[in-house]
């Protein structure tokens, strides 16, 4: 029989709803008015973050996230859906809509000293213009599309219980850079005809949710902070991973052409493009990496390894001449007659 493991969740994005509850990236609802309406996007330890020098930390203590249950069996099905509004006031936020299916904790990661439940995925992207639409940066750079995994802590009843508190949720980030076709992502990307316009939803055989994550689980930045949409609520531990996932030219182009904001009788349709939010202030805030930088590390080590070697050449050249100049001195002077040794003895 089959039975939902998990939600898959394509837009977390709001056009237009009824009872002034609504959000968008951009126009009169865009950004700028969250704060209005969603008090915590104005407030602190707010997502996402530009991962840049002065702010990084490395921590020797971050050990590989650990994904217990990501091998979904194809007899499971996963829920595609286009998830164009939160509806009223009284709805969960469109990020967290699909709360209310009784999900089994198969599905999890573990993040000492919690479990984290895998409840829903989704995805941010830009649009044909730029192909930048991640939400974490790394240096300044803006990658094609960002992919989030929503967990919440196994403490809680439910992720709706779980997004109120600070330790509720754990997200993991993943970068999307262009290059080879990506099977994995095509039992995704291959499914977004069937979820054009907002509301729309189709189920897909399970498959193995690890291969849409990158292949190094111990490489990652680790902050606290927030939903990156309304209510921005900043009840996040975000591990996002250092290395990007690739889909290629083709994939990144539906998805950022396949998708409506607006429902399929809309007179007036609107792209789902740019659904990434700015960066926020990281304030008083560290990142901890799981890693050294590479680049870094290769110049020390080049300049180790150099010191290392200037040093013995010089010190094997001194002891040559050196050695040499003692030769040079050496005095042959005949034995003294034995009888004269005997005598002294
Ligand atoms: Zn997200």
């Amino acid at each position: 029989m089959y039975r939902l493991l998990f939600a898959v969740v394509v837009l977390p994005v709001i056009q237009a709803a009824s009872e002034g509850q609504s959000w968008a990236y951009t126009g009169k609802e865009g950004e700028n008015s969250w704060a209005t309406k969603y008090s915590f996007c104005g407030g602190v330890y707010q997502s996402p973050l530009d991962f840049h020098g002065s702010i990084l930390q490395y921590d020797s203590t971050l050990k590989p996230i650990q994904l217990y249950g990501y091998n979904a069996s194809s007899t499971d099905y996963f829920t595609v859906s286009n998830n164009g509004h939160t509806g009223t006031k009284n709805d969960l936020p469109s990020i967290l809509i699909l709360v209310s299916v009784s999900l089994p904790p198969s599905m999890y990661i573990e993040i000492p000293p919690f479990r984290y439940i895998a409840a829903q995925l989704h995805f941010h992207w830009g649009s044909l213009a730029g192909h930048e639409g991640s939400e974490h940066c790394i240096g300044g750079k803006r990658f094609p599309a960002e992919m989030h995994i929503v967990h919440y802590n196994s403490k809680y009843v439910d992720i709706g219980t779980a997004m109120e508190v600070a330790d509720g949720l754990a997200v993991l980030g993943i970068l999307i850079e262009v290059g080879s076709f990506n099977p994995a992502y095509e039992n995704i990307i291959s499914q977004l005809a069937h979820i054009k316009f907002k509301g729309q939803k189709f189920n897909i055989p399970g498959f193995n949710v690890r291969h849409l994550v990158p292949e190094r689980l111990d490489e990652y930045y680790r902050y606290e902070g927030s939903l990156t949409t309304p209510p921005c609520n900043p009840s996040v531990l975000w591990s996002v991973f250092r290395n990007p996932v690739f889909i290629s030219e083709e994939q990144l182009h539906l998805l950022e052409t396949a998708l409506y904001c607006t429902d399929q009788n809309s007179s007036a349709p609107v792209e789902m493009t740019d659904n990434y939010r700015t960066l926020q202030q990281e304030g008083d805030r560290l990142v901890s990496v799981s890693f050294r930088e590479g680049t870094v590390l290769a110049v020390t080590l080049a300049c180790v390894l150099g010191s290392v070697v200037i040093v013995a050449v010089t010190c094997w050249l001194f002891r040559r001449k050196k050695g040499k100049k003692d030769t040079k001195k050496v005095v042959y002077t005949p034995a003294a007659p034995k009888e004269e040794n005997v005598s002294k003895v």
